[in-house]
Order: C-alpha cells, then structure tokens, then sequence
C-alpha cells in the first residue's frame, strides 16, 4: 500500500478528501496494460478514434454538474470551471474536425525519377501527461485530446492538490468501452509522477521550472521526447501611444482572471513615463471594482488562493516588496477568510528586479507597475528574465506595438490585449528561455508531435540504381 494524501479544500482550509496513489508495481502493470491495448487501438483508425472521442463528448455531457461541482470543490471558483468544461467539450469538436486533415498520409515523387516517397506517421505507444492544479480539467486534457487522436494511449496523472474532478471524468471515461483500454487517469503526488516519466513513451508535463528540469532529466536519460511547458512571469509593456481605457482593461484581466493562478498571467507591467501616473490611476480604479467570491462561489470575480504553498510565495513576494519600498495602492495582502486564503488583485509602484515580485513567478493578482523613459530601455526590461512563455504589447497603431514585439524573448505575444495565446489555438509557439522546451501544443504541432515520421521509400520500376556496384 502507498501511503494516502489529504486533499485541502481551497475555500474552507479543511482536508476533506484522500486520494491513494497506485503502488509502483500496479502502475507499471497499468502502463503495460495501455500499451498493449494502443495496438487496436491504432488499428480502429482515426474515423473510429473520432467516433469514440465524440461518445466520450456525450457521456461527460450527461455527468456535467457531477464534473463542474467536483471542480468547484477543487478550485473553490465557479465561473471558471465552467468555462473549463466549455473549453475541454470544445477542443474535443476542434480536434476531430482538424485531425483528418493533420493526420493525412502522402504519396509523392522525389528527386529520384524512379523512387516515389510514401511520408507516413506512426503513434507513439504510451504517453504521459502529469499536470498543475490551476486548470486541472483543461491542463490534464490539452495533451491528452490530440495525442489520442494520433493512435496513442494516455496516463494521466493531474496534481494531486486538485484531484476530485477525476472521479465523475473516470466515470465518463469507463462508459465508452473502447475509450477505457487506452485512456486513465491516476491520482498521486511527485512519486507517482516520477514513476509515470519511467512508463512511457513520451511525456507532457506542465509544471513549474524545478519539476520540470527533473522531468527532463529523467526523460534524456531514458531517452523519451519530453513536452515541457514551465512557468512564466509575463510582461505587457504600455507604449505612450496606447489606449489606457483599452490597456487597463485588458491588462486588469490578464494579471487577475483565476485569481492571477495562469502561466500566462501577466505579472509585469511596463509603462511609458508620460502616461505612468494616468496609467496606474485608472487601473487601481478598476481593480478595486472587483470583488472576492465569497461568502458564496456566486459572490465575485476573484477566486482563493488554491494551493496554500502559493498563497505563501504570493505572502512573501509582498512582504519582500513593501520592506525595499513598494507601494500598494489596492490589495496589498493574502488574507485568511473562511478557512481559505484570499488576495485582492494588488497593485504596486516604486517597484524594482530587486524585487521578488519583478523577477520570481508569483501567480497571484498582483500587477507592479514601473515607468520607462525609451522604448530600448522597454524591450530591456521585459528580457530582463529567465523566463519567455508570453507577453503583450499596447499601442495606438498596431505596427508600432508588432515591431516592439519582434524583440521580445517569449512565443506567445499579445498585440492590445492581454494572454489571447490562452483562447487562440491556431498559431504555433514555443517556451523561449527556462518557460518550457519541446515542440508547440498549439497549432498543427499540438497533434503531429504525437507521432514518429517515417518515410515509406518506394522503388517503382525494376531497373539497376546507377550508384550499385557494377558486380553482375
Ligand atoms: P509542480 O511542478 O509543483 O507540479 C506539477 C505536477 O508535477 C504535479 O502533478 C505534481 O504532482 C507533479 N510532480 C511533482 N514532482 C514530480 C516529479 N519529480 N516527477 C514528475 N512529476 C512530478 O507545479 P504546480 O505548482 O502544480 O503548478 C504551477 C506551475 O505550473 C507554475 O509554475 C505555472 O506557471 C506552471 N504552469 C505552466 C503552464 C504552461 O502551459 N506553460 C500552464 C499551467 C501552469
């Protein structure tokens, strides 16, 4: 036997679930198991693969509020849970309707007149997905989706600080019979997670940069493809130019949406001197407008703290900045309401890369704002990270803000607004920097990242190859 978890509840503080994580010689047979069943699995073809996925559709749509209040159990948010499920039904309609045409095989000539070129593609056995608790239904299935449709089995191991929703999916998961074979999720923390890295053939994860070098590691020596997608620490830089009504606005939901719990958030903000103090005046404005949700999950747009080893970094990113001279000018502090840990969207000046909150992930509500006096000097700062996952750019005219962004280290760049890379799936991007390493999730990519080239070279007439040795 491993030994039990107890589960916080966010909004309450109370341990009020228990997850056991499978012994490793169970998860290695469960492994084994799934690799054997991909085989027809392969075979069904991708007709028969999008059918199942579509059954798959239907039968979470019949446990949907089982689905919705487990997550709402995990997260303590409403709103978003919602919008998860929304998003998860959605890119399983998205991918069936894009997968015939990625997945197509091709039959071409080469260069050689007699040698035709059969490109096809073939799956990787089992993949692994393990992933974090602040989307725990779309992180856990964002890989999952398109890596089933590509032929492969999936293991799925989803943080173990948000595990309820697992339940009703599982019960989706075993209504579609040949869904079950190759598709499961289990519960467990880091072990499991590591004992996962050494069951299959390939693994996403979506963590935090220290788990995910281990990850990586772990991967080159076993020699698997490693999808890495790491944290960030997003800047939006706010040219003179700007529409403040418009960049406030989006800046406010960029940094705040889920409580600022994204990779994507934006958590530093950089704003052209002449326009700083207009800048700042109207976004305290529009935070302090926002509320906390509660007593109820109806209440406000501002969720818990979910993961209480959060709300302490967010805690301590404060402290370290009001003590070297930040000013909050709303929020300002993690609060203790109801058991659960709450924090106001906060934002700061007179801050500095000294600062923790300026140079560490903070993922919290948080926005430290500082002035710059040249464009250069914004480009500078906002590459001042070990950090690239994505950033935004304000300006009046869109090709001042687009050539600002050419020279920003970071694949995912938001042009007047704020982590649109969240809601638009056709661009590929990569993790630049220490934010991720491995080919794109989204785009084409996100689906053929899932299979192995192969190139089928086909000799087409019965001739001697000029290049033979002459020895008949
Ligand atoms: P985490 O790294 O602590 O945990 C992520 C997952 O890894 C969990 O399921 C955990 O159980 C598992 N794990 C822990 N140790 C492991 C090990 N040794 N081997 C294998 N798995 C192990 O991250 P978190 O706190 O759950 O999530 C927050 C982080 O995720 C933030 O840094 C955030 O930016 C990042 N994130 C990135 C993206 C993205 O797309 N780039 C999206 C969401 C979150």
């Amino acid at each position: 036997m491993t030994k039990p978890i107890d589960i916080r509840n966010p909004r309450t503080g109370k341990y009020d679930y228990v997850i056991v994580p499978p012994p490793p010689m169970l998860l290695t047979q469960l492994c084994n198991r799934l690799r054997r069943s991909q085989k027809s699995w392969q075979q069904l073809g991708l007709e028969g693969r999008i059918e199942t996925l579509k059954q798959w559709k239907q039968a979470i749509i019949s446990t949907q509020d089982k689905l919705t209040e487990a997550l709402v159990a995990d997260t303590g948010r409403l709103s978003i849970s919602e919008l998860e499920i929304g998003s998860f039904l959605s890119s399983i309609d998205r991918w069936c309707r894009l997968a015939p045409k990625l997945l197509q095989e091709t039959q071409q000539h080469t260069s050689i007149p007699f040698i035709d070129l059969q490109q096809t593609a073939v799956p990787y056995p089992l993949v692994g997905v393990i992933s974090p608790w602040n989307f725990p239904l779309l992180l856990s299935t964002i890989d999952t989706i398109p890596a089933l449709l590509a032929g492969c089995a999936v293991i799925v191991k989803p943080s173990e600080i948000t595990p309820r929703f697992m339940t009703p999916l599982l019960s989706a998961i075993n209504a579609v019979p040949q869904l079950r074979d190759v598709l499961t999720f289990v519960e467990g923390g880091g072990e499991t997670g590591a004992a996962i890295v050494e069951n299959v053939d390939l693994v996403c994860f979506t963590g935090s940069v220290a788990t995910g070098r281990k990850v990586g590691e772990k991967a080159a020596k076993l020699f698997i493809p490693a999808f890495l997608e790491l944290g960030g620490k997003d800047p939006a830089i706010v040219l003179e130019s700007a529409d403040l009504e418009l960049a406030t606005s989006a800046i406010l939901w960029g940094s705040v949406v889920n409580t600022g719990q994204s990779c994507l958030s934006i958590e530093r903000i950089y704003v052209a001197e002449t326009i700083f103090e207009e800048f700042v005046e109207l976004l305290t404005l529009k935070a302090q407008r926002l509320q906390l949700a509660y007593p109820t999950v109806e209440s406000g747009e501002i969720g818990p703290i979910i993961s209480e080893r959060q709300a302490a970094i967010i805690n301590d990113h404060l402290l370290d900045a009001v003590e070297q001279g930040a000013i909050a000018h709303c929020g300002g502090k993690v609060e203790e309401t109801g058991g659960g840990w709450w924090c106001r969207p906060t934002v700061l000046t007179e801050v500095n890369h000294a600062m923790k909150v300026m140079s560490e992930e903070t993922f919290g509500p948080i926005m430290p704002i500082m002035p710059f006096s040249t464009v250069e000097e914004a480009i500078n700062l906002a590459n001042d990270t070990i950090y690239g996952l994505s950033a935004a750019v304000f300006a009046q005219d869109e090709a001042e803000a687009i050539a600002v962004a050419q020279y920003i280290d970071a694949g995912g760049i938001s042009i007047n607004d704020a982590a649109l890379t969240a809601l638009i799936y056709e661009g590929e991007k990569n993790s630049f920097k220490f934010s991720g390493l491995g080919g794109s999730r989204m785009g084409a990519a996100a689906l053929t990242r899932f299979m192995r080239k192969k190139a089928l070279l086909v000799k087409t007439k019965s001739i001697p190859d000029p290049w033979w040795f002459d020895a008949q």
